[in-house]
């Protein structure tokens, strides 16, 4: 595993949250009429710019968990209600831009309830909330073997989404990352990715979800016009769409952009799409500039510098 690709992706989520938040919620054809083209600020939720939100804190907070004591949803899920609680790994100090089932599950667990039961399961909890903070445990299980990739992701993401499908898509995710961080360009990856055996989809994807990622798994996603990319905060649509700009980009900030200026849901669809493409093209591939302003840089480059050795020091 090559270091710049680790920190690339761990900072393309944070860059790609806090590029997308300033006009999260904003129809698409409002960003026709005036597309973002760099780090704004203010908006949505009023935070100068370079402020990251839920998707940044709580990607910040997994990568900690895991530097400091491994793969332990307990302790993740620990650190998340420090996040919702105290405002840990927050630009400013409190949480914000919670999602309904992230907020269920940080009361499940004031309640008592284990980290891997408290995510909520109906069908109506499959929000993006879980990809986007997934990515830690993806560079964490990226050299194993596909089943034990499978059984990490779907307890990660089961601190906050237990539904199969958000699961699901959390383990595509992995699949896809792990192609990416072995260096493959993203078409390639993705073709990959869709060449996979039955049996390794079969892992992490469960049966009766299978048709919901019809569309990412037949290998033709990029073709689909912009008119068919949705991006609100269904998973499904969060990955698809965060894969369209991957595969319809080739630098980082084509890829962040484009997801940012789909609209409604931007800030999600950045990080997710942003963590992609800091696999691709590296830390070095990042704007200095975006970096330069995030909220918490120092912090965020020291833990990720701390991270990305230890798993290569593993590997
Ligand atoms: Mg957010």
């Amino acid at each position: 595993m090559e270091k710049d690709r680790i920190m690339g992706g761990l900072l393309g989520v944070i860059v790609g949250d806090a590029l997308g938040l300033p006009v999260q919620f904003i129809p698409r054809i409002e960003r026709k009429k005036k597309p973002v083209t760099g780090m704004e600020g203010w908006g949505a939720f009023d935070m100068p710019p370079g402020s990251f939100s839920d998707d940044g804190s709580l990607t910040l907070c997994l990568a900690e968990s895991i530097y400091e004591v491994g793969f332990n949803a307990e302790d993740a899920g620990k650190r998340f209600l420090r996040w919702y609680d105290e405002g840990y790994w927050t630009p400013a100090g409190y949480a914000y831009d919670i999602g309904s089932a992230t907020m269920s599950a940080m009361e499940n667990m004031k309640d008592g309830v284990p980290a891997l039961e408290a995510g909520p399961k109906t069908e109506y909890d499959n929000g993006n909330g879980s990809l986007m903070r997934i990515l830690p445990a993806v560079f964490y299980l990226a050299a194993e073997d596909p089943a034990v990739i499978a059984k990490g992701i779907w307890e990660m993401s089961s601190i906050t989404h237990g539904h199969p499908r958000a699961c699901s898509a959390c383990y595509i995710y992995a699949l896809l990352g792990r192609e990416l961080l072995d260096g493959l360009r993203p078409l390639e990856a993705y073709r990959a990715l869709c060449s996979l055996p039955e049996e390794i989809l079969q892992f992490g994807i469960a049966n009766e979800e299978k048709k919901h990622f019809g569309r990412i798994l037949d290998g033709k996603l990029e073709h689909l016009g912009e008119r068919e990319i949705w991006s609100g905060g269904y998973v499904v649509d969060t990955l698809e769409a965060a894969m369209w700009c991957l595969l319809n980009s080739d630098n980082f900030a084509s890829t962040v952009l484009t997801a940012v200026n789909l609209g409604y849901d931007t800030d999600t669809a950045a990080a997710v799409a942003g963590g992609l493409a800091g696999i691709v093209y590296g830390m070095s591939g990042i704007p200095a500039q975006w970096i330069e302003v995030l909220a918490k840089r120092d912090e965020i480059l020291s833990l990720a510098d701390s991270f990305s050795e230890k798993l290569i020091q593993r590997s």
